[in-house]
C-alpha cells in the first residue's frame, strides 16, 4: 500500500477510500474474511451521510477521506463498524496507521467546533490542516501529544512493569507524556525517577509511533541503568522488576512500539 498525504482534493474522481468514523469506530467492509474501507466515489451509495469529511491524501491512486458519521446512522448488512483497537490484527500496517490519523483529524474537528479564546464558531482554514477563528484569527491544528516510552536495560536484564491503568497483568516497558518547555531526553529521565526512582544513562533516540487513543505520538528510547533501587510511584505502578530475555511476564501486542522495544531488548541479549 502506498499513502501519498495531500491537503486539497482532486475535483473529482469515481471513486474513494473512506475512514468513516461512527460513535468512534470506523466503518468496514468485510468480504471473504478481508476487512478494508469502502471504496466508493460517496459514502450516499450506501445511503450513509457524512458530517466532517477531510481529505487525507492517495491510498494506492485512489483519494482517501475522513468522515464523521451521525451517531445514530443506520449501517447497512453488508458494512460493519470496528473499533480502532480490533483493527490491529486484521490489518497492514499502513492501513492501520491511516485509520489512525483519520481517527485523529475526526477527533480535532469534533473538539475544535468553537475557538478556544473567544467561543465563536470555527472554519476550516483552506490549503492547510488547521481550524480559523473568523472573529480573532486564532488559529487551531490537530492536536498531537508528544509521550516518551523507554526501554531500560541492566546487563542482561530488561526492566517491566505493570501500570496501574493495564486491564490485564500485563508488563511494559516506562512511558509518560512530555511536559511543556521539556526536552524528550529531559523527559525520559524525569519519568522514569518519578515512576521507578531510578537513575538512568546512554538515553537513545529509538524511534516513534503515531498512537491515535486519541492522539499520542510515542517517541521511544533506551537508555541503561545507572544507579538507584527501584521505587515505585503508587499511583502510576503496580509491579516492576527485571526481566531476561528468556523468562518474560505477558508483555504488549505486536504492533506497539513498546513491543518493538522489549524485541529489540530479546535479539541482542544473550539468553542466561
Ligand atoms: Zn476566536
Amino acid at each position: 500500500m502506498k499513502f501519498i498525504p495531500g491537503i486539497i482534493p482532486p475535483t473529482s474522481y469515481p471513486q474513494a477510500y473512506w475512514f468513516a468514523y461512527c460513535q468512534d469506530k470506523l466503518l468496514i467492509v468485510k468480504e471473504a474474511g478481508r476487512v478494508s474501507p469502502p471504496l466508493v466515489a460517496t459514502l450516499a451509495e450506501y445511503g450513509i451521510s457524512t458530517h466532517s469529511v477531510y481529505y487525507l491524501g492517495t491510498l494506492d491512486g485512489y483519494p482517501a477521506f475522513a468522515a464523521l458519521l451521525a451517531d445514530d446512522t443506520a449501517i447497512p448488512t453488508d458494512l460493519e463498524l470496528l473499533g480502532l483497537r480490533q483493527l490491529f490484527s486484521l490489518v497492514a500496517d499502513e492501513w492501520f496507521y491511516l485509520a489512525g490519523r483519520a481517527r485523529q483529524i475526526i477527533e480535532w474537528d469534533k473538539t475544535h467546533q468553537f475557538c478556544g479564546r473567544c467561543g465563536s464558531t470555527t472554519t476550516v482554514k483552506t490549503g492547510e490542516r488547521a481550524k480559523l477563528c473568523p472573529n480573532c484569527g486564532l488559529l487551531s491544528y490537530p492536536v498531537i501529544s508528544p509521550a516518551i516510552i523507554v526501554a531500560i536495560t541492566r546487563g542482561n536484564e530488561i526492566l517491566l512493569a505493570r501500570g496501574t491503568l493495564f486491564a490485564v497483568p500485563m508488563y511494559s516497558v516506562l512511558a509518560g507524556f512530555v511536559e511543556p518547555g521539556e526536552t524528550l531526553e529531559e523527559c525520559v529521565a524525569r519519568e522514569v525517577k518519578e515512576e521507578v526512582g531510578l537513575e538512568i544513562k546512554d538515553i537513545r533516540y529509538f524511534g516513534s509511533q503515531p498512537w491515535p487513543f486519541p492522539h499520542s505520538l510515542m517517541v521511544g528510547f533506551t537508555a541503561e541503568y545507572a544507579g538507584g533501587d527501584l521505587k515505585l510511584d503508587p499511583a502510576e505502578i503496580i509491579d516492576a522488576q527485571w526481566y531476561k530475555a528468556d523468562n518474560l511476564p505477558l508483555i504488549p501486542d505486536k504492533i506497539s512500539i513498546a513491543r518493538r522495544l522489549i524485541d529489540w531488548f530479546s535479539a541482542k541479549t544473550p539468553i542466561g
